[in-house]
Formats: C-alpha cells, structure tokens, sequence
C-alpha cells in the first residue's frame, strides 16, 4: 500500500473515527473505571477479526491483528482516560458525565487507534507480522501502562517496537511535531506533614505555630530550583495544596502540604529528593516544629529513540510532505509511555490539533480544551504508515 492509499483510506474513515471519538467525548470515564470505553473498543476489535483481551491491567485491551506472512510486531498504543474538570463548552457533544472531561484528547486517541485498527486489519492478507493495539487505563496519575506491562503486555508475541501519539495544542492541524531523545518529564509528587502545637490565636508563644511553618517552607523550597540547580538543567518543583486550620482564632496542630517535582536528569531527580527531605527537616527543627516528607516516585522521563523518530518523520514525509513535520519542544509534563519506551525502541510523536482561526491555544487539563477535528485523519495515517513501515509492509 502506498502512502498515497494509506492517506485515501485515513480520510475514508475520517466521518467514523469523529464519530467515536464524539462519542467517547460525550461519555468520559476517570482511570481504572473506563468499562464503557473499553466495552466499545472490545466490541470494535472483536468485529474486525481481531484477538481481544480485555481486563489488561484493570480496565485495558489489548488487540492482536496477525497478519499472513510471518515478520516483526509493532504496538501502537492509545489511552483511555478523562480528568477530574468540569467542561466549560457549548459543543453539541460536550461531556454527560458532571465533573469529568477528556481535557487531555485521550477520546482522540482511542477514536484514532479504532481508525488504525480497521485501515490496518483490512491489510490483514499482504500483513507481515503482528500488530498489538495498546488501549490502556489510568494514564492520568495510574501507571496504567506500568501494570498492562507487567500483565504481559510486551510477551506474546514479543514486541520489538512501541508507537504512540499524543494531541498537541500548540501545533496546528496537521503537523507532526517530534523530537528525539528526553521530551517530557519525570514526574514524583510529595507530601510533608508540618506537626506544631495548637492553641489559641491570642496566645501564640504558647503554641508551635504550623501554618507559619509551613509559609516558610514554601518559600524554602523555592530556592532549591533557583540556587542549586545549574540554570542549564531542568526542574520545577512546584507546592500545588496548602492545607490546615478551621477558623479566625486557632492556631491549628498541623498543616500538610502537597507538591510536585519535574526534572530530565536522574542524578538531579535524586538529588531533589534527598534536599527537599533536608531542606524541611532544617526550617521545621529552626521553629521548634517537626515535619515528615513522604516522596513518591512517578513517571520516567519519556524518552524518544532515535530509530523510532527516524521511522515517524520518513513516513510522515512520505505522507504528507517535509513541511508537515515540524520540532517538539521539551514540556514538564509527563506520559506513561515512558515504561513501554524504557523497555523497547519505538516513540511518541506528537500531532498538532490547534485551530488556525483560534487566536489562542487551548491547551490540555484545561476546562477549554478542543481539537480541530481534522487532525484525525493525519493521526490515523502517520500511525498506520509507521506501523507498515516498521514491519515492511
Ligand atoms: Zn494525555
């Protein structure tokens, strides 16, 4: 199949593939309680001829397409999760579900792998190899990738190469942005516990006062970025939840606080950690406070092999034209594709859902958040094309 069919046969699909992810948009589901989407991509694949498990890592599908000659195995991965946000939209399609949103273009990315699925599967008698639709959980905070890894996800057949997409509303309708090597962050979160000693507000040197405490080390902690990381490096470590006291005229026991660190560099992700622990320790004990820091490693840095940039850019090019490629720049924010690229080649490249006549971004986790639904059928022919490509086809 040539790029130009492979084009012909994305737009063919265009009406369905808005179709379902209209769908999914109007019914999103948080992490691990995707059954309807996952019910919906079941029954999809099922109707294909596909091999489906189903309850991969809770709530993930997992779809096998064997192709009639024997040859390598591609995954191609989607992921199935809205957010906690309430959507701010009149859109016909909107989502039914209050206080839940795909904010983060994940009903794109299932309507598209779905789109994949049905282009690739009518391959099926010319196929060399395999191909492994991904539909995963809990991408939103759960590790859902993690666990379908660890429910065998990447055996049987063996993968040798793992591609994804993800929306980006920076970039424009299609483009394909990429970029090779560490794209987006490692994330960890923290949590301190100030413990001081309550009493009345009046009376405050009768008290060890937390809040105050913990004022300072919100403060303290922004010297950790700002004067011992070399400016050349990157690193956020940002005290998103402040939490403690009731009233006027109390000073309360605790305070607790919740925060979230972001780097590139493992050496430096380490080293957060363990000044972080020091640097609370230091300012609760200089205030006669105690104060406890749990550390919660998250996400790997999301790191784009060379190999699997190469592949995405040929056939996006092929497609499209040199034009349509355009660079990724490096974001703090996190993926959990990370474990599937620490294990094998592969990349996530990233296509652009920006409206040219919007005059602003409207960007992922937000309560805004839309794409030119014309993005679709490029999502769904640089997929494919990478797929064919990786395996020959
Ligand atoms: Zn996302």
């Amino acid at each position: 199949m040539t790029s130009a069919d492979i084009l012909v046969a994305a737009r063919d699909l265009a009406a369905d593939v808005v179709a379902d992810r209209r769908d999914i948009h109007r019914h999103p589901e948080l992490k691990f309680q995707e059954h309807r989407t996952a019910a919906l991509v079941a029954e999809r694949l099922e109707r294909l001829g596909i091999e489906v498990t189903t309850g991969v890592g809770k709530t993930g599908v997992v779809g096998l397409l064997r192709g009639a000659r024997p040859g390598k195995t591609v995954l191609l991965r989607a992921d199935m999760d809205a957010l906690p946000i309430e959507e701010q939209s009149d859109i016909e399609y909107r989502s039914e579900n209050p206080g839940v949103m795909h904010a983060c273009g994940h009903d794109g990315h299932t309507a598209m792998l779905l789109g994949v699925a049905r282009l690739l599967g009518d391959l099926r008698s010319e196929l060399p190899g395999c191909v492994k639709f991904m539909f995963q959980p809990g991408e939103e905070g759960g590790a859902g990738a993690l666990r379908m890894i660890e429910q065998g996800l990447l055996d049987n057949p063996t993968v040798d190469a793992a591609f994804a997409l993800h929306v980006d509303a920076l970039h424009y309708a299609g483009e394909v942005a990429l970029r090779v090597g560490p794209t987006m962050a490692a994330v960890d979160d923290f949590t301190i516990q100030v413990r001081g000693k309550g009493g009345h507000a009046a009376r405050p040197h009768l008290a060890v006062d937390p809040v105050v405490v913990a004022a300072y080390i919100v403060t303290a902690l922004q010297t950790i970025v700002s004067r011992e990381v070399d400016p050349m490096d990157q690193a956020v470590v940002t005290v998103g939840s402040l939490v403690s006291g009731t009233t006027f005229n109390v000073i309360p026991d605790t305070a607790t606080l919740k925060g979230t660190v972001r780097t590139y560099n493992l050496e430096l992700r380490g080293h957060l950690e363990r000044r972080i622990g020091e640097l609370v320790a230091g300012v609760a004990a200089g205030m006669r406070a105690t104060a406890e820091v749990q550390y919660f490693p998250g996400y790997p840095p999301l790191m784009n092999h060379e190999s699997g940039i190469d592949l995405v850019r040929e056939a996006v090019t092929e497609l499209l034209g040199a034009d349509a490629v355009v660079p990724k720049e490096q974001v703090m924010g996190a993926e959990d594709f990370s474990y599937v690229l620490q294990r094998v080649p592969g990349a996530m490249f990233h296509l652009g859902v920006r409206d040219r006549s919007w005059p602003e971004p409207r960007p992922i986790h937000s309560s805004s958040f839309d794409m030119n639904e014309a993005a679709l059928p490029v999502g769904v022919a640089a997929m494919a094309a990478t797929a064919l490509r990786f395996l020959g086809g």
